[in-house]
């Protein structure tokens, strides 16, 4: 089987539970697996597809992916077709006539397929060895995406007793699982479910403030890569888009309110890599198989812990390093609220209500992320998961005793029956009316925390809830409450430890990673030659390699064929087909920088594992968009705008980037300037470094914007 396993797909080892699945299917018995997406379920019925004597038919509701998938079989040198309404007749006939004659081993239909009894007359007469159901949780209503053609799939099990169903999906409730077991009729299934942690996903979650900033930064260190941004509304996704085309990037809006064609379009540019960006509805993803998104960004909050996880699920499928970063905020939540008022049934009102108490649990808790994710699937994580922002801050501890104190008392003194956001204004000593109007300013805890951030405070009052001072009651209004031992631990003077909080952008510092090892240069060069290559065949880049056979081929540097074929992902056919063109590459590079092959064997490749591109996010990145419009020569206004900061903030950015000794062009800002000379004459006069002087010196006649923008434009 590890020789198949080579052979076709250019693998060398299984994936954990692969192995037993396809030793149950071959044994000819109905398996059930429960995988989560990128754990390798395809391979579960295509290396027995192989093994076994006849056709293998997968039903598949995605029919959009099926060319992509065939043309992968094929590129691999297996024998494989499919059958759905995006063909037409003539076509439909001859790869009838191609099953017949043996030549296809895998033929994938859409489920609508199976109503037809002409199809199905058809397929009685072949010599069916295995079926597959893939997103078999279609045929449950308890499901997420129920499709009533899946229960016609019944009738496999009835048809054809004697072959081996295997079903598969990705969601793994309980419910599910046995309504898939039930409704297709599974005769003893082994059920294998494997874990649902992804270990190659980073998980963090930023506060939402300077928000299409810190979205920048993230595609910024992701340059090149696949991303997907989810949003709440349908305009949220195109305002991004337009903000992130704006400052130079590729990307698309994405949501079910666009024209059938122009969604497809979307869709195929951004599986064909001409499109890097997608900003999206949750519309966005059921007919996504890209194995190579680096980045799923949650711009505004989900509405469930399980739509979350499948989200985030789209990146890194092929299982390298990739991430999801979730942006929380209050007033997101808040949204979410005003629409769940609106559901008039009662008790789906409060089923939604409970999901999105459960979404902000999550956000708010202090534990490893991933941890509370699969716990919330009955999953137990032994140990802390190590990828997570919680996991990997600093967790340096402190003696919070005093911080703690101020936080309980303000609570206390508030009458607790405010939530946090109120109690954290309290502490800060806020000026906003809802402080004023209860006469919190008035209270001895009124601003006494000056020294942290809002932020900052926010981390603390979760790490007291976590350690059980504070537990907050759950209602439209959630409130804090010292608890008991909040009490006591007043009373008694305790003495308490705190990790520190993390800086937030610090926070994104720690998610990159370390190593660079394989050579970014060569790397770029072979997915050039892999992008000329995908183009000749008419095939998205992945069907070629993937982004692993890449970057192991620009770690180990294979100069011959013998050595390019252990390269994983390199299987026969892909060895007769493209090693030639991405051996010239290799040698070519390898003579230029007169570097030396690595050896490829099995020990070295786990140690060494080429990890996903890191590069260090450079402090300049953060300023990119605004260089980007003045490049553009965009009106200062608009650079603003457009990334939601005022004025003043893009003029610092300005300064910035000129003290780091970027090339700016500045003159065409100042035509805008109306007045620029007789400020430049001012602050000859006066000098630059105080702007009263010179506003003053012009009769207070010009506007302290204008005078600072003539400021930056002189330096
Ligand atoms: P799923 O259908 O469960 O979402 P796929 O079958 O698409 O996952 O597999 C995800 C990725 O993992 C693909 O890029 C596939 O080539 C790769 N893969 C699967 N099995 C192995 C294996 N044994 N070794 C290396 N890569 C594998």
């Amino acid at each position: 089987m590890k020789d198949l396993l080579k052979k076709y797909f250019g693998f060398d080892d299984f994936r954990p539970m692969q192995k037993e699945i396809i030793d149950e299917v071959i044994k000819k018995k109905d398996v059930l697996v429960l995988m989560p997406t990128g754990g390798g379920k395809s391979l579960c019925y295509q290396l027995p597809a192989l093994k076994m004597e006849g056709l293998t038919l997968v039903v598949s509701p995605l029919i959009a992916l099926m060319k992509d998938q065939v043309d992968s079989l094929k590129a691999n040198g297996i024998g494989a077709e499919f059958i759905n309404s995006s063909l037409r007749f003539e076509e439909i006939k001859q790869i009838e006539q191609a099953v017949f004659r043996g030549e296809v081993k895998i033929l994938f239909v859409a489920p609508e397929r199976l109503s037809s009894s002409y199809f199905f007359d058809w397929l009685k007469r072949l010599e069916v060895c295995l079926i597959a159901i893939d997103e078999a949780h279609c045929i449950s209503e308890w499901g997420h995406d129920f499709r009533p053609h899946y229960r016609s799939l019944k009738i496999f099990k009835q048809e054809f007793a004697r072959v081996p169903l295997i079903a598969l999906t990705a969601t793994a409730t309980y419910e599910v699982r046995e309504d898939i077991k039930k409704q297709l009729g599974l005769k003893e299934p082994k059920v294998f479910i494997s874990s649902f942690n992804r270990e190659n996903l980073k998980l963090s979650i930023f506060p939402k403030r300077r928000a299409f900033d810190k979205l920048v930064g993230l595609i910024e260190k992701h340059k090149d890569e696949s991303v997907i941004v989810y949003c709440f509304s349908r305009r949220e996704t195109e305002e991004i888009a337009e903000s992130l085309k704006l400052a130079g990037f590729s990307a698309m809006a994405y949501h079910a309110g666009l024209e059938r064609e122009v969604r497809q379009e979307v869709q195929e540019n951004f599986i064909r890599d001409k499109t890097k960006i997608i900003v999206a509805t949750i519309a966005f993803g059921m007919g996504i198989d890209k194995p190579d998104v680096r980045l799923v960004v949650h711009y505004s909050f989900p509405k469930t812990l399980e739509s979350y996880y499948q989200e985030i699920g789209r990146a890194g499928r092929d299982g390298m390093e990739s991430e999801g970063v979730l942006f929380y905020s209050y007033g997101d939540v808040r949204k979410h609220e005003f629409f769940l008022e609106q559901i008039e049934d009662e008790k789906q009102r409060q089923i939604a209500r409970e999901k999105l108490n459960q979404v902000i649990d999550y956000c708010e808790s202090a534990d490893c992320r991933k941890k509370y994710l699969l716990d919330y699937f009955s999953e137990e994580l032994k140990k802390d998961c190590k990828s997570c922002d919680i996991c990997l801050s600093d967790q340096e501890v402190f003696d919070a005793t005093i911080i703690t104190q101020k936080i309980l008392s303000a609570i206390l003194k508030t009458g607790s029956v405010f939530g946090k956001s109120h109690v954290i204004q309290v502490l800060r000593g806020s000026r906003r009316r809802q402080v004023k109007d209860n006469g919190h300013d008035k209270l001895s805890v009124f601003g006494i925390v000056k020294d942290y951030s809002k932020d900052e405070v926010d981390h603390f009052v979760r790490a007291l809830i976590g350690a059980g001072l504070i537990k907050k009651e759950e209602g439209k209004f959630p409130i804090l409450k010292v608890t008991s031992k909040g009490i006591t631990f007043l009373k008694n003077k305790g003495k308490i430890e705190l990790t520190k909080p993390a800086d937030d952008l610090e926070r994104e510092g720690i998610i990159k990673s370390d190593k660079i090892e394989y050579d970014e240069n060569l790397f770029e060069r072979l997915k050039a030659i892999r992008s000329i290559i995908a183009k000749e065949n008419d095939v998205p880049n992945f069907v070629i390699f993937g982004d692993v056979s890449l970057r192991e081929m620009a770690y180990f540097l294979p100069v011959d064929k013998e050595s390019f074929s252990k390269i994983s992902g390199v299987g026969e056919a892909k060895l007769k087909t493209y090693a030639p063109r991405f051996l010239a590459v290799i040698q070519a590079y390898v003579k230029k920088f007169k570097l030396k092959p690595k050896p490829i064997n099995k020990q070295l490749r786990s140690a060494n594992r080429p990890s996903s591109t890191r590069r260090i996010h450079s402090p300049l990145a953060r300023y990119q968009v605004t260089k980007k419009m003045i490049e553009q020569k965009k009106a200062l206004t608009e650079i603003a705008k457009v990334q939601d900061f005022r004025l003043t903030t893009i003029l610092r950015h300005i300064q910035k980037l000129k003290d780091a000794g970027q090339n700016l062009n500045l003159d065409y800002l100042k035509k805008d300037l109306n007045n620029f000379s007789k400020i430049e004459t001012a602050f000859q006069k006066c000098g630059k470094a105080r702007l009263k002087p010179v506003f003053e010196e012009l009769d207070e006649k010009i506007s302290y914007d204008e005078i600072k923008i003539a400021r930056v434009l002189v330096d």
